[in-house]
């Protein structure tokens, strides 16, 4: 049996919202694109337009390198004391913090994410900008004094140079976030590509940068298609660096693009994230987390907790349970304040989605929650599901739906869970629950992933390092390294005094 569903949330205000018209941000100028096309976001809540972009061209991508360029080789920010670069991150994270209202609110129209759930995240964009402000005062190379009385050793920290930022639509600010502010700290400069669905927050951060001091070049955005205006940043060879958050598909196509050029790359991608629940852990909380970790986002998120592996013996009593949780999960207009899942992003997303969901039960999976669309929505809402008897070979096991579906696979003991968690390509995030221990840790240790919580799920902080193992990614983002990141290592080696051992002997 299906059980039924609260009904889909209807937001009874309209919102004053002006449909805003975004520009390219180059060599600190605003521009329309040099073919002056301009592509429409409308609202995947509401099929309203929310917001127009302009489609950069293949000339305009090649000016944001130039300026960006011009900007590491001759402007004054590589150059600036890192307390002087700390300054200007503190003032944007203060204009972050001024317009969160503003911020929030096209986030949540182009993405269809709460409302509550943007304003929350633009505030930790804020945090975010602090966090590497204070980086950029401490961060520091090394020296050695061990090497020999004639010897001094020394390791420099320098900015990398240009860096491209590729980002998706999921967390449009917030993963922006986890990047430009650590390459600015660097003393890096930028150009940003933002997903075309949602790149409104993105443009409106440059005019916060802009008012905060960031000089002309240090930071440019161009905005448009990932193919057309994407690409060009892996490609070109006045690109030093290319960090990028997406799919595994589009990140490692570009890993192979950069690797051409011998470029560093930074990747976050998919993940298929386990949460392991063992019978002795505290129910009520693990039941709560798992409806988060999946439904949180629409399940758009490349931590969702989109696979649930639970102890044979319970397997019925968690999916009665989980069941009875989710269905009474508030879904609808992102701008209802009780909301607590939004709309599907786009209609290719739902697509996508739906078709998981089909293969699922092709396979032998059972539809016990949700399934498919709300009937009666304008929007793209999509019902929180749950399959149950799902095996580990199959693709609801293994592949990432990004979207509000929960697999649920029995496993038989501890060593059975682990060995189900690993066998998917990815590694993004895990957790276990349990009140041993020893169970806690054996999962914790065994479990390839680049995050594990322990009784709790989705928690973050940018002193910790985020990142994934396999193909969820290259390299870790935020924690204390989140500035070194973005540089190259210099050493120098100083002889101190006479040089005695000379190779060939000394002329007479
Ligand atoms: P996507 O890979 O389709 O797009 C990401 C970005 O790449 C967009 O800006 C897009 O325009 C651009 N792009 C697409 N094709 C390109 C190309 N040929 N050349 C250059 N750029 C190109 O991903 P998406 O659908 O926007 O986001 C969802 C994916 O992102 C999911 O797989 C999710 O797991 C992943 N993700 C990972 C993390 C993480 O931190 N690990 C965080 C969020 C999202």
């Amino acid at each position: 049996m299906n059980p039924e569903l609260a009904p889909l949330l209807v937001a009874s205000h309209k919102t004053d919202f002006e449909v805003y018209h975004g520009r390219l941000y180059i060599d600190g100028q605003w521009r329309e694109a040099g073919g002056g096309e301009r592509v429409e976001r409308l609202s995947p809540a509401h099929g309203e337009l929310v917001s127009t972009y302009a489609v950069a061209t293949p000339e305009d991508v090649d000016a944001a390198i130039d300026a960006a360029h011009r900007a590491f080789h001759h402007g004054p920010w590589p150059k600036m004391k890192g307390a002087e670069r700390a300054r200007v991150l503190l003032a944007i994270a203060d204009g972050i913090q001024a317009q969160i209202e503003r911020l929030a609110l096209i986030e949540s129209l182009e993405n269809g994410k709460p409302l509550t759930q943007a304003r929350a995240e633009v505030a930790g964009c804020a945090d975010l900008w602090q966090y590497a402000a204070s980086l950029a005062r401490t961060t520091s190379g090394d020296a050695y004094n061990t090497l020999g009385e004639d010897m001094l050793g020394l390791v420099l920290r320098q900015p990398i140079g240009v860096v491209g930022i590729i980002t998706p639509w999921n967390f449009p600010l917030w993963i922006l976030c986890q990047k430009l502010p650590f390459a600015m700290a660097a003393g890096c400069t930028c150009v940003i590509k933002p997903s075309e669905l949602t790149s409104g927050t993105t443009v409106m951060l440059m005019e916060i940068l802009e008012k905060a001091g960031v000089p002309a070049g240090v930071a440019n955005v161009v905005t448009g298609k990932g193919s057309r205006v994407g690409q060009p940043l892996a490609e070109s060879p006045r690109v030093d660096m290319l960090s990028f958050t997406g799919s595994t598909h589009v990140g490692s196509m570009l890993a192979g693009v950069a690797s051409k050029k011998l470029k560093k790359v930074a990747l976050e991608l998919g993940g298929k994230n386990p949460q392991i629940v063992f019978p002795d852990c505290d129910w009520d909380a693990m039941v709560d987390a798992v409806v988060f970790g999946v439904y949180f986002n629409a399940g758009e998120c490349c931590n969702s907790g989109s696979r649930v592996l639970v102890h044979e013996s319970i397997v019925e009593r968690f999916a009665a349970a989980v069941i009875e949780r989710a269905r009474e999960v508030p879904v609808g207009d992102p701008l209802h304040p009780d909301a607590k899942v939004g709309a599907i992003v786009s209609e290719q997303q739902m697509n996508d989605i739906l078709g998981h969901i089909e293969t699922g039960v092709s396979a032998g999976a059972k539809v016990r929650l949700g399934g498919g669309r709300y009937a009666s929505a304008n929007g793209l809402y999509l019902q929180p599901t749950v399959l149950t008897d799902v095996t580990a070979d199959m693709g609801v096991a293994r592949e990432e739906i990004f979207g509000p579906v929960l697999s649920v696979i029995a496993f038989r003991d501890l060593d059975h869970a682990i060995e189900i968690a690993n066998d998917t390509a990815y590694g993004l995030s895990a957790a276990v629950w349990s009140s041993d221990i020893d169970t806690c840790l054996k999962v914790a240790r065994g479990v390839d992933a680049g995050t594990i919580w322990v009784n709790t799920f989705l928690d973050g902080y940018p002193e910790l390092p985020f990142g994934g193992f396999k193909a969820s990614g290259v390299g870790r983002e935020l924690g204390k390294q989140a500035v070194e990141d973005y540089t190259e290592t210099k050493t120098i080696q100083l002889h101190i005094g006479e040089r005695k051992n000379l190779w060939l002997p000394a002329k007479k």
